[in-house]
């Protein structure tokens, strides 16, 4: 098995995939994700990319790297001048799932708030309060819990606000059980599937 397929599997890929398709990546975000910082590859990515455009793929390296990892510096040589990724239907799997990224706790994913990481932090916190609504605890504690995550949400609003300046974002940790959960409240509540054109192939 690949290691990008193995590592598909331990992240809950399929379920992050199951969230993002809810959501859409403003343009005028100008695919800073593409943009900024590192992008790590696994080797099996690296041989697909280097396939589609040989060209580009040179401007990944494996330096000071563990063995099978791979990077890309900013900006990804795979993102175009409208802001869109050529290689979106073979993309990595580090593209694939952004704003969730990898942490090493082996339970959870974090979560950036970016725009569209913003979006996802204020319906998982809905998902809570619904959650909570529906299990018999008292009014108060509703209430409680009501005003903790509006709290925790506009903690998250504020880090969106400087998010294209920002080197570090204060991520949130979402565990593996409670992503499955959020994707299903998602889609119960029928959300529209809102495009991801910012980072889509051109
Ligand atoms: S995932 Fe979308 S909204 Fe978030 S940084 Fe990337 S392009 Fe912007
Ligand atoms: S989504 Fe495409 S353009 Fe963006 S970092 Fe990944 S490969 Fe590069």
């Amino acid at each position: 098995m690949e290691i990008s397929t193995a590592v598909k599997k331990v992240i809950h890929y399929n379920v992050v995939q199951n969230i993002l398709k809810h959501y859409q990546c403003p343009e005028t975000c100008g695919a800073h994700c593409c943009s900024t910082g590192q992008i790590h590859f696994f080797e099996d990515e690296v041989k697909v990319l280097t396939v589609l455009n040989k060209e580009k793929a040179k401007n990944i390296t494996s330096e000071g790297l563990y063995a099978g990892l791979y990077q890309m510096n900013t900006p990804c040589s795979f993102l175009n001048t409208s802001g869109r990724c050529e290689v979106y239907d073979s993309r990595p799997t580090v593209c694939g799932m952004y704003p969730f990224k990898v942490n090493t706790s082996g339970t959870s994913l974090g979560l950036q708030p970016c725009p569209i990481g913003f979006l996802i932090i204020r319906d998982f916190a809905e998902w809570i309060v619904d959650t909570f609504s529906r299990s018999g605890v008292t009014d108060e504690e509703i209430v409680r819990i009501k005003e903790e995550w509006q709290k925790n949400v506009e903690s998250y609003e504020a880090e969106l606000t400087e998010f294209h300046f920002k080197p570090l974002l204060k991520e949130m940790q979402i565990p593996f059980d409670e992503l499955e959960m959020l994707s299903m409240f998602l889609s119960s509540k029928k959300y529209a599937v809102h495009n991801i054109e910012s980072k889509k192939s051109a």
